[in-house]
């Protein structure tokens, strides 16, 4: 289900406030100014769900087509590139894994997680942080084998839900897939969306008097309408 569009508003304190913000906090400050969700509640969810729903507010500003395409790797042919969400469903539960005779569970990593182990000094450090945080036997031992294990079902996972778009060809009908980080690339969407409307208030506000408010609270067909007469 697509989120009803956020108010213009809405978008300039996303901005004012996610361009100080390190990139994990940015998806919060947009997850909860724009669907108004605690920010603790929205920590603790999972990174597949929160990327879940990034992506249905991409989709309610923005649409389901992304800028550009993508090529067929097998025949070169260029694709559209489509998002497609499914909030919902995106896988939330923990993993059960079988490795070396043992079977572990482990939860999907939350922002929390992310961020208790962002300051780690090597990827590999950082991810036996990861999953020593998210086994839930606490009696496990954690090594090598079990901790890329663990890894490869939350990769597995991840495949199935937002950060992640299906692609088929047209011509050769090759199927392959593509990762997009979807909290970064929203931002950098909404950051040019938000200068975007800075333009507007300031175009608007010269030429007919009226306050920021007043202009970012105009429908968006209205504000069109009004910059068409004022340029
Ligand atoms: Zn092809």
């Amino acid at each position: 289900m697509t989120p009803s569009v956020p108010r213009a508003e809405a978008v300039l304190q996303v901005w004012e406030r996610g361009r100080h913000e390190h990139p994990i906090d940015r998806a919060l400050t947009i997850l909860s100014l724009f669907g108004g969700q605690p920010r603790h509640e929205l920590a603790a969810m999972s990174v597949e769900r929160r990327d879940a729903q990034l992506l249905g507010w991409r989709t309610a500003l923005f649409g389901d087509r992304l800028p550009g395409y993508s090529c067929c790797p097998q025949c070169g042919c260029g694709v559209d590139v489509a998002l497609s969400i499914d909030a919902e469903d995106a896988p939330d539960g923990p993993v059960t894994i079988d490795v070396a005779g043992r079977t572990v569970t482990a939860r999907m990593p939350t922002t929390l997680d992310l961020v208790a182990v962002a300051g780690c000094a090597s990827i590999e450090e950082s991810s036996a942080g990861l999953v020593t945080r998210c086994i839930e036997d606490g009696t496990q031992e954690i090594d090598t084998e079990l901790a890329r294990a663990v890894e490869a079902e939350w990769e597995r996972r991840a495949r199935l839900s937002a950060g992640v778009v299906l692609l088929a060809c047209p011509d050769c009908y090759h199927h392959w897939s593509l990762g997009i980080d979807i909290a970064e690339f929203l931002w950098r969407e909404l950051e040019i969306h938000a200068i975007r409307l800075v333009g507007e208030v300031d175009l608007l506000a010269r030429r007919y008097g009226w306050s920021e408010p007043e202009i970012l609270a105009l429908s968006t067909a209205r504000r069109r309408l009004y910059l068409g007469l004022a340029s």
